[in-house]
């Protein structure tokens, strides 16, 4: 078969697309033939060398993808051939092994795609909507009549949380940083949408939201530009959820004491394997419901993969980029 494997850590030119033995499931797992793989800016951090936690070399990139059961290994028994399946986490660990024609994933970490999902649907699940959700309920505990912004809603994690906050019947503030952005997010769910590149658009969302008191969560995509002014946005007891962060900032903390508000972080990595299976349960719940619909913006070609590490890091998202074998 062939994949994506990187032998040295470095820019997206690193990404070279080989041919390498087709992985045999063992105990316990499943090969399924990969339909489409989810592209993640965590994909561009590992590759590049710069992350916490790197694999050994080489390896393949990508923890998420959709495809159909191909084959059985001993023992597993809770699939079919041909089944159509999406899932977060190969065998071969978390972030890696997606960027592949075929991998192995445990069978307890399929879930099964609803006919109206495709496979590129699919593979845009994994990370964005299990980090959404746990941004919103387990970390912010987001319920009505609670405000949300997400801030940067255009991309694979925004859109996400879009969905399911309205879904949860949220109120809901979405920010993007082009005209095309906002019109994904408008039509994603959100109540109110605003550029974040706008002169004064922090004031637009605190006049939105509780009749000017500002939005009760934030989810927040890039930390680094925002956290000091989403302390000023925020509501009184309002919780900021940092999700994205590319460096330094500085804040004022009298500004969190003054409201009795909540800075938490969070990284998907630390989720248990049960709490992610209760989130892609609940997830799949929503799919079959039509509520959840991943947005789709750009699908690459597999053997273009260093086209795609370009891309989603480049501003105007719009949805999710993924990879096609
Ligand atoms: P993505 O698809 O590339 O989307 C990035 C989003 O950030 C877009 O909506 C983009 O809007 C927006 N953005 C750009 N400049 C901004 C600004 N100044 N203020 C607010 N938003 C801004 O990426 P993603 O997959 O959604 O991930 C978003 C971030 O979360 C990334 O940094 C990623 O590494 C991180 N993440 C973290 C975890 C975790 O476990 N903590 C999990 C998944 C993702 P425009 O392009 O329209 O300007």
């Amino acid at each position: 078969m062939y994949a994506v494997r990187v032998h040295q850590f470095g820019d997206p030119s690193v990404l070279r697309y080989e041919e390498v033995p087709t992985p045999e499931p063992g105990p316990g797992q499943v090969l399924v033939k990969i339909g489409a793989i989810g592209v993640n800016p965590v994909d561009t951090y590992i590759r590049s060398g710069r992350y916490g936690a790197l694999p050994a070399l080489p390896y393949v990139p990508g923890s998420d993808g959709a495809g159909v059961v191909a084959a059985l290994g001993p023992g597993a028994s809770a699939w079919k051939v041909n089944d159509r399946v999406f899932f977060h986490g190969t065998a071969s660990g978390r972030p890696i092994g997606a960027y592949a024609e075929f991998t192995v994933c445990d069978e307890s970490r399929l879930y099964r795609m609803p006919a109206s999902i495709s496979f590129g649907q699919g593979a845009a699940i994994g990370v964005p909507y299990a980090t959404a959700h746990r941004a919103l309920f387990a970390k912010a505990g987001a319920k009505p009549p609670d405000i949300v912004l997400v801030h940067g809603a255009s991309g694979g994690v925004g859109i996400a949380a879009l969905q399911l906050a309205r879904w949860r019947g949220l109120g809901v503030i979405g920010t993007a940083g082009s005209e095309d952005g906002l019109e994904l997010v408008r039509g994603n769910g959100a109540h109110f949408a605003v550029s974040h590149r706008a002169a004064l658009y922090r004031d637009q969302i605190q006049a939105a939201a509780n009749n000017g008191r500002g939005p009760d969560v934030i989810l927040e995509m890039l930390a680094n530009e925002n956290l000091d002014y989403d302390l000023d946005m925020l509501a009184p007891r309002g919780r900021v959820v940092v999700i994205g962060n590319r460096g330094r900032v500085e804040i004022d903390p009298r500004k969190t004491m003054s409201k009795d508000a909540t800075i938490v972080g969070l990284s998907l990595w630390n989720a248990s394997l049960d709490e992610l299976d209760a989130v892609y349960r609940e997830i799949v719940q929503g799919l079959e419901e039509g509520v959840l619909v991943p947005v789709i913006g750009q699908e690459i070609p597999l053997a273009e993969a260093a086209r795609a590490h370009d891309a989603v890091l480049s501003p105007g998202a719009y949805g999710k980029a993924v990879l096609v074998p």
